[in-house]
């Protein structure tokens, strides 16, 4: 069985099916700024903006990187 590690929510919404056409903006949104759901389980992350960039934990999935 194959499984990728792929974005099945919205991190800007949470919403699910990201690639779909409802969250165009909503990736618009996410080349500007940090997303703020966690891409694998729609979780609210703590996102941290830094000078580099920005990191969001999952309290499930751990930190993700810019
Ligand atoms: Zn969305
Ligand atoms: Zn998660």
């Amino acid at each position: 069985m194959t499984t990728k590690p792929s974005c099945l929510y919205c991190g800007h919404c949470g919403g699910e099916g990201p690639t779909s056409d409802a969250h165009q903006g909503c990736r618009q949104r996410l080349a500007m700024e940090p997303p703020r759901f966690c891409p694998q389980c729609s979780r609210r992350m703590k996102v941290q903006v830094t000078p580099w960039g920005w990191t969001g934990e999952c309290s499930r999935h751990g930190s993700l990187g810019s």
